[in-house]
């Protein structure tokens, strides 16, 4: 089964092209998600980053101030220190200079105050050097100032320039030292670090604050007592000193850190510090004093305002250690933080890239697969593996989709390609499609498979009844031309001769005329069914229309097998056929033709089994022939009669020779009647007899042409003849062959000739073969019944080697039974002769005349007689002869000389 023809679809929608937008999908030159998705997840990741970073940036200021403050802070403790150790010296070298000036001998110094200024300003000295040496801060200047204080010492120079010198030098140092704290100030300022560090420092300004304003508050009180008269503008500066040092000293009290609140704590808590404040107050509030009324008083205020200088230093130092130690502890903090953040940053930064990576490979690697995906099948390649579903529910939805569409696309590929090959039954359609749209899609696919399957179902039968016989279901005509013809490529390409049966019916026509259409039709299907029945394998049995069949034999070993099955053909049509309990009893008549090795063509070969089919028919039927090198001569000396009869009759090479036919009842013969037997005088050929042209012409329309010429030439004779004495009452039997007999104006053709020459229809007799009634028997009988009607008289010719059954000699509409020269030959042979009796009985039961044919012996003469047979015709009696010699022969009186007319 072939697919149809696809112009009778309607065309699929044509495939988009490559080019297509919604073709092929492409990810070259865009951004991929992956891509995007990172982006998304790292802008977080970079705004953090960012804020991380100013945090960290802000805690590196932090640090860098911290740092930058103690860096301040150990360059004001050098500072600070410098002036503790030069206010050291300056001690016992303005008491050397003072006592120097009130002529007061050192010994009482140490009396009053406890220490030998002298030794004390030498070890201040060394201290002071040891300071300056180690010192890592600029005080080149301080150091110069120092040596001029020194000198000015030295010299004695009077108290007040050696004081004034010595505070240069303190002075300088001071400006340092403010300098640094300024610096100090500064990077403090916004300083928003550890709370301690601020504190220290808080407490170290208010530490350094006091012991200036302390140092302040002592000058002020000297001047206060200097010389026992009212100074008011000292005792204003006193009280302003005294109080803010105590107060800066209240500002360490609330910021210090432990070892300054120790040194704090010793500081207020000593006798000196008592003993200084009472003496502050009381000059103060009391009358004026001079210190050099009460050398002892005075000494003792002395010595408590120095204990209370060297304590104010050692609270400074201790703040300054511990401000420093604080800030350092502070900056390690800022370091240590700033390590931290930038760690966090670090750590943050790089798990959320982490995270971010793994966020966008888990969305981006199930849709960079579907995508992937969706681009082969986009391309038409279907690998059938589903995508497995994972990823967001989104994705795994979208992948299921997918994984549909591909089954559903890669199934309705399958089919459609089923469909194409015409393979309706393919396992494929099984197959179910899933989802929604897979049941709408197989619905679609079920309908078209079903309406291809109709429309093919529906080719097959036409394409059968255009190659098949409606009646038999046998293969046609064009069927069997088809098939002949590849069998015949298969004989070429293999070497095997191929033979073609041509089967005609023999006695169809008359089984249809005389039981009728219905019945005729199922003997031929019975017939088909036979045939069919006994071919071998690969063997195609054909009608070609009417009664002829065709057989296509493949692969046989030669003619005589091919006429073995011709035979067999033959055989199994012949057994009686019984329908409807009727029986019939046909034959066939069959030619072969053998292609040898399937170089010729179908139509040559069906040609050729159709003109041995003739041959068959002629040679008597129920026989099959081959259709060979005599066959073939045969054809072409048909073809050379046709061409050469037309001038043959014109020429008047044709001539009627007749031969006596003798009733020899009672031992005379008395003629009866001649039968007129045709000569051919060829140029180039001689005498031809009709038996060497007659039963070939019978296969051409010439025949006919033949017979008027026959009919025309006899009944002249016959006028003629009649008009001699002794042949008056002269019978002429007239030979018509069946092509004529059968042929529409062959009544007319007599019916002119009988009255043109003027002779009685009773004494003409019309002689055909059995032949003549087989063909179409209603055709020939009306012909027959015709003439009959007109008086002629009718004989079957030859009888007893044709078909003509008992049974049917009663209803035909004839005259005289005419037995063929055959049986006269072999009459001595006790079968022929029982075949001979039963005819000539049958022909006395029916009323019929009976004539023996080729009777060339007295045996045979006697014979016949004795069967009841008395009229003869044959050599024993005469050979056909001129109408002269029969004239002489049987004639008594020529009136005039015979012609032959045209
Ligand atoms: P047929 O009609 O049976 O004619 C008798 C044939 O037997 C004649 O042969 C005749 O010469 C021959 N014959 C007669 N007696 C003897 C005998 O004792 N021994 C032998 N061996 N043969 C004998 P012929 O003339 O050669 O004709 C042969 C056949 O040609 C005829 O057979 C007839 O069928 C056909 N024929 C002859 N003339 C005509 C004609 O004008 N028209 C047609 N349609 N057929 C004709
Ligand atoms: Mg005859
Ligand atoms: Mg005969």
């Amino acid at each position: 089964v072939s697919f149809p023809d696809n112009s009778a679809y309607p065309a699929y929608p044509a495939p988009p092209a490559a080019s297509h937008p919604g073709g092929a999908v492409s990810t070259r030159g865009k951004t991929g998600l992956w891509a995007r998705l990172v982006a998304i997840a790292l802008l977080p990741v970079i705004g953090l980053s960012i804020w991380a970073g100013t945090a960290t940036l802000s805690l590196r200021r932090q640090s860098n101030r911290a740092a930058n403050a103690l860096n301040h802070m150990d360059r004001l403790g050098q500072f600070l220190e410098l002036r503790s150790a030069i206010e050291g010296e300056r001690v016992p070298t303005s008491t050397i200079t003072t006592i120097a000036q009130y002529n007061v001998p050192p010994s009482m110094v140490t009396l009053l105050l406890g220490f030998n200024p002298i030794t004390e300003q030498a070890t201040a000295r060394a201290s002071v050097d040891k300071d300056f040496a180690k010192a890592t801060v600029d005080v080149s200047d301080a150091h110069e100032l120092l040596m001029l204080a020194r000198r000015s010492a030295d010299q004695s120079d009077v108290r007040e320039t050696v004081f004034a010198k010595f505070q240069k030098v303190t002075d300088d140092l001071r400006k340092h030292s403010a300098e640094e704290l300024a610096a100090l100030r500064m990077s403090m300022y916004g300083f928003d670090g550890d709370r301690s560090v601020t504190n220290s420092l808080v407490a170290l300004l208010a530490a350094y604050d006091s012991t200036e304003r302390f140092g302040g508050a002592t000058l002020d009180l000297f001047n206060v007592m200097g010389n026992g008269e009212e100074n008011r503008p000292a005792r204003v500066e006193l009280a302003s000193d005294y109080a803010l040092a105590i107060s800066a000293l209240n500002t360490v009290a609330t910021n210090a850190g432990p070892e300054t609140l120790a040194a704090l704590h010793e500081l207020r808590s000593s006798q000196a510090m008592k003993d200084s404040s009472t003496a502050i107050e009381k000059s103060l509030s009391g009358p004026p004093v001079a210190f050099v009324s009460d050398l002892k008083g005075t000494a003792k205020i002395f010595k408590a305002l120095l204990k209370v200088g060297q304590l104010e230093h050692q609270l400074l130092g201790k703040a300054a250690t511990e401000a420093r130690r604080v800030a350092a502890q502070g900056q390690r903090t800022s370091e240590n933080r700033l390590k931290q953040s930038v760690l966090i940053v670090v750590v943050l930064a790089f798990s959320s890239i982490l995270i971010a990576l793994v966020i966008a490979q888990l969305i981006s690697r199930p849709l960079k697969a579907l995508a992937r995906k969706a681009e082969r099948i986009g391309q038409g390649h279907l690998d059938g593996i589903p995508l497995h579903e994972k990823g967001p529910h989104e994705v795994t939805t979208v992948t299921r989709a997918v994984n549909e569409l591909e089954s559903i696309i890669s199934t309705l590929d399958k089919q459609t390609s089923a469909l194409a090959l015409g393979d309706l039954d393919a396992d494929v359609f099984d197959q179910v499609l899933p989802g929604r749209l897979g049941e709408s899609v197989q619905a679609t696919m079920e309908r078209l498979s079903s309406s291809i399957r109709n429309r093919e179902d529906l080719q097959t039968r036409l394409r059968f009844q255009a190659s098949h016989d409606a009646l038999t279901g046998l293969p046609n005509r064009k069927a069997i031309i088809e098939a002949l013809e590849s069998a015949l490529s298969r004989a070429h390409r293999r070497g095997e001769p191929v033979a073609t049966l041509f089967l005609d019916l023999d006695g169809f026509k008359r089984a249809n005329d005389v039981h009728g259409h219905r019945i005729g039709d199922e003997v031929l299907r019975e017939c088909a069914k036979r045939l069919n029945a006994q071919m071998r394998s690969g063997d195609i049995v054909g009608r070609l229309g009417g009664d002829e069949f065709v057989v296509v034999c493949e692969g046989v070993a030669g003619a005589s097998e091919a006429l073995l099955a011709a035979q067999r053909c033959i055989d199994v049509v012949s057994e009686p056929i019984v329908i409807e309990g009727k029986v019939c009893l046909i034959g066939a008549s069959v030619g072969v033709a053998i292609d040898l090795d399937g170089n010729g063509t179908a139509s040559d070969l069906l040609r050729d089994a159709d003109l041995a089919v003739y041959r068959a028919k002629a040679r008597g039927r129920g026989r099959a022939e081959l259709f060979d090198e005599f066959a073939r001569e045969e054809i072409d000396r048909l073809s050379d009669l046709e061409q050469a009869m037309p001038r043959a009759i014109e020429n008047n090479e044709l001539h009627l020779m007749y031969q006596p036919i003798f009733d020899t009842h009672d031992g005379k013969h008395s003629l009866v009647s001649v039968e007129a037997l045709i000569r051919w005088n060829r140029p180039g050929h001689g005498e031809i007899s009709p038996v060497d042209f007659i039963p070939i012409l019978e296969g051409s329309p010439r025949i006919i042409d033949i017979g008027r010429w026959v009919l025309k030439n006899a009944l002249k004779q016959l006028a003629y003849l009649r008009e001699h004495e002794g042949l008056v009452d002269l019978t002429m039997s007239i030979n018509l062959a069946a092509r004529h007999m059968m042929a529409p104006g062959v009544v007319d053709d007599v019916r002119s000739e009988i009255e043109a020459n003027n002779v009685p229809a009773n004494r003409v007799v019309i002689e055909i073969t059995e032949t003549t009634l087989l063909d179409d028997m209603t055709i020939a009988c009306e012909h027959l019944r015709l003439l009959r009607e007109m008086g002629l008289r009718i004989a079957i010719d030859d009888f007893g080697t044709g078909f003509t059954s008992i049974n049917q000699l009663g209803i035909l509409p004839i005259d005289v039974l005419k037995i063929d020269g055959s049986f006269v030959r072999r009459i001595h042979e006790p079968m022929q002769r029982s075949i001979a009796q039963m005819m000539i009985g049958i022909a006395a039961t029916l009323g019929l005349d009976v004539v023996a044919e080729g009777v060339e012996t007295d045996a045979e003469a006697q014979a016949l007689s004795t069967l009841g047979c008395s009229r003869h015709q044959g050599y024993k009696y005469a050979r056909p002869l001129s109408p002269q010699s029969l004239i002489d022969r049987h004639g008594y009186g020529v009136r005039h000389a015979p012609t032959q007319s045209h």
